[in-house]
């Protein structure tokens, strides 16, 4: 793998589905502590990218590498992936409505140590202390007795976030984080993904330019299974090519 600092290297990956290639030899890497955008318009290969690397989809070929030690993510499965550290966060939220903040942070403990723990775990102190410390890092600490179906769109989105983080995940892929958010809640979100990527690798799909603009990160521009702009927003946003296919103009 060239250079430590690289997380996730995907060299050559294609995806044909009945006929048609949604991943078009695709090659790119991202950093251990890297805060990447990935743009591009409807059907450029987002979502199969993302199921890719949580190995929900096969790729016919290529390949893809994970971490200093260069391990094929291609031979593992959806929860093998989810182990070694690699969290995704869908569109919708989907917390226990009808439970807690601390009680969905608190499950989604128990479920990071393992399913073969979570008949006999009991908490412990220090789990409800890691609870309340992720809460905090997501903006909800002082929310934790709240029941989550209270709580705003903006909220349970934090909260999912939260409930990823206790897997401690290396890499968070999260899937237009900012849609349907209040101007406030996309200034929160924005601070919590650059604040996350400080520590791991966090990747947003994001539609949405002025979010993107905000987060102010290497973006990568996919078009048709392809990668066909890289580097900073104000860098893709002037390549002829981008504004060809992607802003229609
Ligand atoms: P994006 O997330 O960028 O909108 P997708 O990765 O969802 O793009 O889709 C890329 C292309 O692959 C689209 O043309 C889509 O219709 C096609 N596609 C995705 N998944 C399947 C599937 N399971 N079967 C057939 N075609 C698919």
């Amino acid at each position: 793998m060239s250079g430590t600092s690289t997380l996730l290297e995907v060299s050559g990956i294609s995806v044909t589905f009945d006929g048609f290639r949604a991943i078009n030899n695709l090659s790119f890497n991202i950093g251990a502590a890297e805060l990447r955008a990935i743009i591009g318009p409807n059907g450029a290969g987002k979502t199969t990218f993302m199921d890719i690397v949580t190995g929900k989809t096969r790729p016919d070929e290529g390949s893809v590498l994970w971490g200093e030690m260069s391990r094929n993510l291609l031979k593992m499965n959806e929860s093998q992936i989810a182990r070694i550290g690699i969290g995704r966060k869908f569109q919708r939220p989907t917390v226990f409505e009808d439970q807690s903040v601390s009680d969905n942070l608190m499950m989604a403990l128990k479920a990071a140590r393992g399913p073969w723990r979570v008949l006999v775990w009991r908490p412990k102190e220090e789990d409800h202390a890691r609870v309340a410390a992720l809460a905090e890092q997501v903006g909800l600490g002082d929310q934790l007795a709240r029941k989550s179906g209270e709580l705003s769109h903006g909220q349970k989105q934090w909260l999912e976030i939260g409930m990823l983080l206790a897997q401690e995940p290396k890499l968070l892929l999260v899937d237009e984080p900012a849609a349907g958010m209040t101007l406030a809640e996309r200034e929160q979100t924005t601070a919590l993904l650059v604040e996350l990527a400080k520590t791991r690798a966090v990747v947003v799909v994001e539609h949405d330019m002025e979010f993107v603009r905000r987060l102010d990160c290497k973006v990568t521009v996919l078009h048709e299974g392809s990668v066909l702009a890289e580097g900073s927003l104000d860098h893709v946003t002037a390549n002829p090519k981008v504004i060809e296919v992607y802003l229609g103009r």
